[in-house]
């Protein structure tokens, strides 16, 4: 099914969910951005329907849009989309009867330039996990499907310098603009542990060491939570590449407790659940903590 299609069952399930009363407002996408990108878009009645498109030019995830609402909504959601909304769910931060998820099959993003959006291209998640309805495509041979190839990761084997010098490179690219917090999802404090002045994780000056606090915190406040959707590095206007390093914790949960997040609704969280068998590895998960 191509993109044309999708977008027109997008558009009768959006109609019949307004004529129902299923919802006040529904979250999507509409076109206008530069470069031929979707932008997001709230239609707020059956009038604005004909403005919701779909394709493989979105840059942007739906789900943060939906933190903390009360009104009932309905939301046009990419498989990440809808494990985010999942993850809202099971942390208490949205009722489930309030959304109503529009599950879209998706091919992969690509940028302006028809490069896989980050987290696109090695992404196993193509159909939403939980939804109210799907709507089909054909991911493998759809137009703009992703290549599927994997980006390099931090070099597995490599000498600790070499991983820490891969490292250090990305970080002095970071200008601390915190638009990767901003881009996602699970990023909801109300005030970020690095803007907290009690005590002053962030000092005067930017130096490497808060860029490092800042990221490190950050990929552990993200251990078991991350739905692998890239958004944050899609955000970056410093090309910064970090994400491997929130990728290798949510491998890592995903290894000790066969968890990955946003699966589905109601399972013990792999952070906040505790079972006299779990693994009990050190910090490296080397097996002599055990
Ligand atoms: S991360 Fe997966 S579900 Fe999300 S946009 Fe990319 S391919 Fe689609
Ligand atoms: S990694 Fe990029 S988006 Fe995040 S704080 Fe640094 S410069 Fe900003
Ligand atoms: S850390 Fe990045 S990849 Fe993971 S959920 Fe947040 S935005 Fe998505």
């Amino acid at each position: 099914m191509g993109f044309e299609k999708q977008t027109e069952e997008i558009r009768e399930i959006c109609g019949r969910l307004f004529s129902e009363g299923k919802a006040d407002a529904i979250f999507a996408h509409t076109s206008g951005g530069l470069d031929g990108t979707l932008i997001p878009f709230i239609a707020k009645g059956e009038g604005d329907i004909g403005k919701i498109v779909w394709g493989d030019r979105i840059r942007q995830n739906l789900a943060p849009y939906l933190h903390g609402r009360t009104d009932r909504v309905g939301i046009v959601a990419m498989p990440c989309d809808a494990r985010a909304i999942v993850q809202y769910i099971n942390e208490s931060q949205l009722a489930r009867e309030n959304v109503y998820i529009i599950g879209v099959d998706c091919p992969g993003m690509v940028d302006e330039d028809g490069y896989d959006r980050p987290g696109c291209a090695e992404c196993t998640v193509r159909v939403a996990p939980v939804c109210d309805e799907r709507v089909q495509g054909d991911p493998a041979g759809q137009e703009g499907a992703s290549t599927g190839a994997t980006p390099p990761r931090n070099g597995e084997g490599a000498p600790p310098a070499e991983k820490f010098a891969r490292f250090r490179a990305e970080i002095d690219k970071c200008i601390l603009c915190y638009s990767c917090r901003q881009a996602c999802y699970g990023c909801y404090c109300k005030t970020c542990f690095i803007e907290r002045d009690m005590p002053d994780w962030q000092p005067v000056e930017l130096d490497a060491g808060t860029k490092m606090t800042f990221h490190l915190g950050r990929a552990m406040h993200l251990a078991g939570r991350c739905v692998e959707c890239g958004a944050c590095e899609a955000a970056c206007a410093s090309g910064v590449n970090v994400r491997y390093l929130i990728q290798e914790v949510t491998d890592f949960v995903d290894e000790m407790y066969g968890f990955r997040t946003g699966m589905d609704i109601g399972t013990a969280q792999a952070m906040v659940a505790y079972g006299p068998d779990d693994r009990e590895p050190g910090f490296l998960g080397e097996a002599q903590y055990e």
